[in-house]
């Protein structure tokens, strides 16, 4: 096992640019600055995808709800049955 291999949380963080009002609550609530800011567009960016801890800060900060981090779901266990 590589002790340094870093785990990925997250597979995917969809952000739905058209209903964003622009607000900044996401990436003020991002501790590791997964979210980034576009300037000229005045909205969101991922821009470090692979850094998401899956804290769901963003999603829960978001006041027009439009932000969805999509887990890396484990294969299931195999039945013992
Ligand atoms: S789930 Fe947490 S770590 Fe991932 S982008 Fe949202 S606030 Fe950042
Ligand atoms: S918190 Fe929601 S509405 Fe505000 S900038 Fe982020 S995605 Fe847009």
């Amino acid at each position: 096992m590589n002790a340094n291999k870093s785990t990925v949380w997250v597979k995917e963080i969809r952000i739905d640019l058209e209903k964003c009002r622009g607000c900044k609550a996401c990436m003020n609530a991002c501790f590791v600055d997964v979210i980034r800011w576009d300037d000229d567009k005045k909205k969101p960016v991922v821009a470090y995808p692979e850094d998401c801890v899956w804290c769901l800060a963003c999603e829960c900060a978001c006041p027009e709800d439009v932000i969805e981090v999509v887990p890396v779901i484990p294969a299931p266990l195999r039945s013992s049955f």
